[in-house]
């Protein structure tokens, strides 16, 4: 597999490259310089396959042979060993829920996958491998459970004391090896200052192997695109033919993914991405000019993203042909007033209990069908992480019938432990390379 830069064209680097740098030093990020499409004999009888089947044809697919069929299989059933249905609401709308690994978020797919992908290409005896993150909540999760236990890695996890979730905060803390927590007395830009610090810390680059795990990276994208493939399969067995994705959107990495899916040729007559008020996106599609801002914060946090950074994928995908994008994707914004009445509405109509992002993704396709009321296609709408993850915003009926699956129930009877520490460079220097 080569890759390109979205800055730089002409670069063309091999896979382990793209995965261990995360992201070229010109500061675009890295693309396949060729998107391949699966045959349509695949895409007719692709009903018949099951997820891991999926994920096999459609990861050797992109990859092009940078791993042996063999060993790609065997990261393939490792990484993905739980399920990704499609659950019908009504008649024409189906919740495609992504929830059902370890952390109880979509993030899940990509920090498993690339986790297994570094251990692979981490040779013996090469020095050991440092990733550092900084997180608002889901991304530590998935990242810190993604990696637990691999061989050859260490993680150090940033988050922000007092602005996580319990439960967020149970699986960031509660589970030694090879995984450190650190609660930073500050705000999520501040733990992402620090990374950054660290990351431009020539010194510090001389006696760690650092590497990031942020959700730009190439492997993070790619198995994000197997989930679309396979809720298209279950449909397909459901006796349905067309779709639209409603996407949960914050860096744009989710909606990138099926917009790559769609590009390999699954069949999709619309994606909308639902954005909160951090809307530069969907002002984009609107009025032609791209402007970033500062990100609110909202409920649905793990959306707050004033710059999202996958938006170069999805313009590279299109040629920079705005028109053209504009034909596939539409993109709506909601404020938290609105996402809490989505809430209650989906509960009210469905008994469903949908998480902040999940019930913005809902109101936008409840939106588009709206506004398009002869479209016939099945709306599927993403949802990115369980209810229990964001408690705050549910009624106390609602709460009492949150179900905590029994893994993370198991979290509280766990010792937490995290390093506290301030916002100074210095402090989360000297962690690095003296208390370990
Ligand atoms: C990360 C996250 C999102 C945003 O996904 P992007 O790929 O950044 O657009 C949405 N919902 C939840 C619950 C998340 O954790």
């Amino acid at each position: 597999m080569k890759l390109y830069s979205t800055n730089n064209h002409d670069l063309n680097v091999d896979f382990p490259t793209a995965v261990f740098n995360s992201m070229p030093l010109d500061k675009g990020l890295y693309m396949p310089v060729n998107i391949p499409v699966l045959d349509q004999e695949f895409i007719q009888q692709i009903d018949q396959y099951t997820l891991p089947q999926i994920a096999f044809k459609v990861a050797s697919a992109l990859l092009d042979h940078a791993i042996p069929a063999a060993d790609l299989q065997k990261i393939i059933d490792e990484a993905f060993n739980f399920e990704a249905p499609v659950v019908p609401l009504e008649a024409e709308t189906y919740v495609l829920e992504l929830f059902h690994g370890p952390s109880l978020a979509f993030k899940d797919f990509g920090a498993r996958f690339m986790s297994r992908i570094m251990a692979y290409f981490l040779k013996d005896g090469e020095q050991l491998l440092d990733v550092l993150v900084a997180t608002s909540g889901d991304t530590g999760g998935a990242v810190a459970l993604g990696f637990l236990g691999v061989p050859n890695t260490r993680v150090t996890i940033l988050y922000p004391k007092g602005k996580v979730s319990e439960i967020q905060e149970l699986q960031l803390c509660t589970n030694g090896e090879n995984i450190h927590a650190i609660e930073v007395d500050g705000t999520f830009d501040d733990c992402q200052h620090l990374v950054k610090q660290a990351f431009a810390d020539e010194e510090l680059n001389r006696k760690l192997r650092l590497t990031s795990a942020n959700s730009i990276n190439i492997s993070r994208l790619i198995p994000q695109t197997l989930y679309y493939f396979n809720a298209y399969a279950q449909l397909r067995r459901a006796g349905k033919k067309e779709v639209i994705f409603s996407v949960p959107s914050g860096n744009f990495g989710n909606i990138a993914a099926g917009l790559l899916a769609y590009k390999m040729g699954l069949p999709v007559k619309q994606f909308i991405a639902a954005t909160n008020v951090n809307d530069t996106v969907p002002r984009y599609l609107k009025t032609g000019v791209y402007e970033t801002k500062p990100s609110i914060q909202t409920y649905a946090n793990a959306m707050d993203v004033g710059a999202p950074s996958n938006w170069v994928r999805i313009m590279d995908l299109f040629n920079q042909d705005k028109a053209a994008l504009q034909e596939v994707l539409k993109s709506y914004s909601y404020t938290d007033e609105e996402t809490l009445k989505g809430i209650h509405s989906i509960y009210e109509q469905f008994g469903y209990i949908a998480c902040p992002h999940t019930a913005i993704a809902w109101l936008a396709l409840e939106d588009y069908k709206k506004e398009n009321p002869q479209e016939n296609a099945t709306g599927v709408f993403l949802s990115t992480a369980h209810a229990c993850k964001f408690p705050d915003v549910f009624s106390e009926e609602m709460s009492s019938k949150i179900q905590i699956p029994v893994h993370v129930q198991e979290l509280s009877a766990k010792l937490k432990h995290a390093e506290k520490m301030d916002t100074v460079y210095d402090s989360f220097k000297s962690y690095l390379t003296t208390f370990y």
